[in-house]
């Protein structure tokens, strides 16, 4: 799930963080495009947890085959929404520890809701926030868990939010992970290139 695809959603749905979450969980694998397909086709018959608890398994597994991995995401997104209900009132919580308590949800997960629905800062780190952190010689580390603690300690909290969507569009089209295009970068000279061997 990258912030533009947030973006997307959150225009058209508003900032509801269930549907934030549910987007999320349905983006882990899929490409955004795809996502958003069936996001649509979700929120059209589903915007809160009890309906979609109540949803029939094979009816949602339907909808969402085309993120891939349909079975195990819908289950997760029925026993994420029976957590809600069970031990938060319907609600989405808007901790870090009570969000990666529920079973099925991740960091990466947990970091977007509270910076999208609920405007604290958090660091989404993805495959791109990663290789181009590593790539800048900002950081030095080798796991996605790495690079959250220590980019937490070397960015400004303003600008954990909005890093992952600078990054992912950055990885997107210029710094790539094969090649990455550094003749046409416009931060080429802010840039140590760590790791780069190979480039345009
Ligand atoms: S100079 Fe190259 S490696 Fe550095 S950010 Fe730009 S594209 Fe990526």
């Amino acid at each position: 799930m990258t912030l533009p695809l947030i973006d997307i959603l959150t225009n058209e749905y508003g900032k509801d963080p269930f549907l934030i979450l549910i987007a999320c969980l349905l983006s882990l694998r899929a490409k955004d495009t795809t996502t958003v397909h069936v996001c649509r086709a979700l929120f059209a018959v589903a915007t809160t947890p009890q309906v979609l608890c109540a949803m029939d398994r094979a009816r949602l597994e339907k909808i969402v085959f085309k993120t891939g991995f349909y079975k195990n995401k819908a289950r997760i997104l029925q026993e994420v929404s029976q957590a809600l209900l069970d031990r938060f009132e319907g609600r989405v919580p808007d901790t870090f520890e009570e969000l990666i308590s529920i079973k099925g949800v991740g960091l990466k997960t947990a970091n977007l809701v509270l910076g999208l629905a609920f405007d604290k800062p958090a660091i989404c780190v993805d495959t791109h926030v990663h290789r181009i952190s590593n790539r800048l010689g900002l950081i030095a580390t080798k796991t996605v868990e790495q690079t959250e603690q220590t980019l937490q300690k070397k960015l400004p909290q303003r600008y954990w939010t909005v890093w992952n969507k600078l990054l992912v569009m950055w990885g997107q089209n210029i710094c790539v992970p094969l090649s990455p295009k550094c003749s046409q970068c416009a931060i080429k000279s802010e840039c140590k290139r760590v790791g780069v061997t190979r480039s345009r």
